[in-house]
């Protein structure tokens, strides 16, 4: 691993905040994102930094301080705001006592700040105060864990290391480990021999400088000796496998996801993952065994829970019984999560609320791993820190044995009050979320005000349409007000194979479907009598009903998979109750359209399935375009204002009002076989 510390970027970071914050945090902050941002040194928020300085207070006094990383920050976009700033003399006292419990040390930490709005330092943070360097980073890096994730760690690390190292035997992060290093420090001092790095046992390592060159420098230098040994030492090459079936992948997330959602009671986002590393892991013979043994590192088992969930080998077509199969290894995996909880609780002579025994990684030998959570990014949080699971216990078990810390270890830590406060307050549940919505005729209009809105509900979409680049441009907008939750699709509605693929992506992505709206439509005139209006009616009964047919039979197979309900929603209009002349085409489809949406509340309400549609009328949308709406407000007497006003109220309809309703009908759980009207008010054309 190479050193990607630069001079002038360096510089660059002083300018932008040395005048402020001081020049020793401007350069803690570059440094610490150089290390944030390398995913095989730190994942997620993990590891952290601090710096010792001098500072001035408000009144005159000169203070020493550490500025040491806040929780809730992650490294690799760290702003000075994410250091606080605490009283350093006062941490090092805190390390003399015997003993201190957990509430304390954060009392204490808080309480020692020189500013009461800063984040609350990290739980290292008496440990960073302890180690007598200026400039201190601690990292969770893959090669060295699997050094650490041995059952002959010791050696190894003697053997990498050498002398200057201090290994530290494995104890829980926190004021333990700040006692225990400190310990272990001034015996090593006694014996003139002072540590040039620190290495802890299962856990991870701390380097240090004079400067935050030298500290980052060294510890770039330390990965490298463990990189070059693991590599050194690998007694097979690393396993290559082609990427399996992802059509298989797909077939599985609605069964998997719909008996997560059904076993726990909450909708749950189940996102595939099958790079090199997770499939290699996902083809070895010792898979079992090797996979189940425990994170790499301890802080991982509140994102990832201490064993994946690993499925049977599924070759069998049959959706049933691969819905058997997953559903029963679901439970078996619950209530050995709850045994474990129990043998660990009584152990520990303590009392705890058990959380929620379902697994967050799912491995499907020979083909990936999905990745499970409340939202899209919480689930890629989850693979990613799998990802390097994976590769961390190929190169542990090609060097030695893989051993991480034990289950009782895990257990301190996976209830330790400090570490269930960094998953942070549930957030308020918005209606849909953890549900997932599929739009088609995305890219604009009524498409886009309803992804739009779906996703303000708290829902993934995936917004489709059949342009291309209108539904890429209008996802990424819709990216950056809800990020990790729209994905965007080229889709041809009344192509079966693109509305086939556009299902597949959406159970790989989010891991199946709750709510489809299927909103793609053109307006389509022409005199029934004529032979160019015969010709018309074709064309518009395979855009405003075969295609929205089309769309629902596909929506239905992922629903009667996850066994979880699901709304069929579709975007009619009022001409199915209120035709206009010379517009058959549109008027007959639409029509057709709403018995399509009664069939399948008739046929499918025993499976929970729901259909329903909103009957829109006069929104100036795209479908108005070409000259189409002054040709309907002609054929009105009207003209194009007065045509978008002319209802009871007097009121221009827009896209985002017919947006709500299709929220609410995705929500309404006692509502099928219904059309909602919005309109204005329009007595001719009220449904009877
Ligand atoms: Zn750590």
């Amino acid at each position: 691993m190479d050193s990607r510390y630069s001079q002038a970027t360096a510089a660059q970071y002083l300018d932008r905040y040395a005048r402020r914050h001081g020049e020793d945090l401007a350069l803690r902050v570059y440094t610490s994102r150089l290390l944030g941002q390398e995913p095989s040194l730190v994942l997620s928020g993990g590891g952290n930094t601090s710096v010792k300085s001098r500072v001035t207070e408000l009144l005159g006094d000169e203070t020493d301080v550490l500025y040491v990383k806040g929780s809730g920050w992650d490294l690799a976009s760290i702003e000075p705001e994410g250091f606080p700033a605490c009283r350093l003399a006062h941490l090092r006292r805190c390390v003399e006592r015997a003993s201190m419990t957990d509430e304390q040390m954060v009392r204490e930490l808080r309480g020692h700040m020189l500013d009461p709005a800063s984040p609350t330092p990290s739980v290292e943070a008496l440990l960073h105060a302890y180690l007598p360097a200026k400039y201190v980073d601690h990292t969770h890096a893959d090669a060295v864990l699997a050094l650490v994730d041995q059952r002959s760690s010791a050696a190894l690390v003697d053997e990498v290391f050498g002398d200057g190292a201090l290994l530290v035997p494995y104890v829980m992060p926190g004021f333990v480990l700040a006692r225990r290093v400190a310990e272990l420090w001034a015996q090593r001092v006694a014996e003139g021999r002072e540590p040039t790095m620190m290495v802890l046992d299962k856990h991870g390592l701390f380097t240090w400088g004079h400067t935050a060159q030298e500290s980052y420098e060294r510890m770039i230098d330390a990965v490298t000796r463990a990189e070059r040994h693991v590599e050194r030492r690998r007694t097979t090459p690393r396993a290559s496998w082609p990427s399996a079936d992802r059509s298989l992948a797909a077939t599985l997330a609605p069964a998997l996801r719909g008996a997560l959602t059904r076993q726990s009671g909450r909708a749950l986002i189940a996102t595939f993952r099958d790079t090199p590393s997770l499939r290699a892991l996902c083809h070895r013979d010792d898979l079992h065994d090797v996979a189940t043994r425990g994170p790499i590192t301890p802080d991982h088992v509140l994102r990832t829970k201490r064993a994946p969930l690993i499925l049977p080998r599924i070759d069998d077509a049959d959706r049933e019984a691969v819905r058997a199969t997953i559903e029963r290894a679901l439970s078996e995996y619950a209530s050995r999560y709850t045994a474990s909880f129990e043998r660990c609780k009584a152990a520990r002579h303590v009392e705890r609320t058990m959380l929620d025994p379902f697994p967050r990684v799912v491995l499907v030998p020979g083909l990936g791993a999905f990745a499970v959570g409340r939202t899209r990014r919480e689930a890629d949080v989850v693979g990613e820190l799998y990802e390097h699971t994976a590769a961390v216990i190929d190169d542990a078990e090609a060097i030695g044995t893989y051993e991480p810390t034990t289950e009782l270890d895990l257990f301190d830590v996976e209830y330790w009050s400090l570490e269930q406060a960094k998953l942070g307050k549930p957030t308020a549940e918005l209606p849909l979320s953890g549900k997932v919505a599929l739009v088609t005729g995305g890219a604009g209009g009524i498409g886009l005000a309803t992804a739009r809105a779906l996703l303000a509900a708290g829902a993934h979409v995936v917004v489709t349409d059949r342009d291309h680049a209108r539904v890429a441009d209008a996802t990424k907008a819709l990216e950056v007000r809800f990020p990790g939750r729209a994905l965007g699709l080229g889709c041809d509605a009344r192509s079966d194979a693109e509305v086939a693929h556009a299902m597949r992506e959406a159970a790989l992505w989010f891991g199946g479907l709750d709510v489809v709206v299927s909103n793609a439509g053109a307006a389509i005139q022409g005199e029934l009598h004529e032979d160019a209006g015969h010709a018309a009616l074709a064309e518009s009964l395979e855009i405003n009903l075969l295609a929205h047919q089309t769309v629902a039979r596909h929506a239905v197979a992922v629903f009667l998979t996850q066994r979880t309900g699901g709304a069929l929603l579709f975007n009619a209009s009022k001409s199915a109750f209120n035709q206009g002349p010379g517009f058959g085409p549109y008027a007959v489809a639409k029509a057709a359209l709403l018995a399509l949406m009664r069939q399948y509340a008739v046929d499918l309400g025993a499976h929970g399935v729901r259909a329903n549609a909103v009957n829109a009328d006069r929104i100036r949308t795209a479908l108005f375009g070409a000259g189409v709406a002054e040709a309907r407000a002609h054929a009105r007497g009207l003209h194009v204002d007065q045509y978008f006003r002319a209802n009871l109220l007097d009121r221009e309809t827009t896209a985002d009002d017919v947006a709500r309703a299709f929220v609410y009908l995705a929500t309404a759980e006692a509502t099928t076989g219904c059309v909602i009207t919005v309109d204005g008010g329009n007595a001719a054309a009220f449904p009877r």
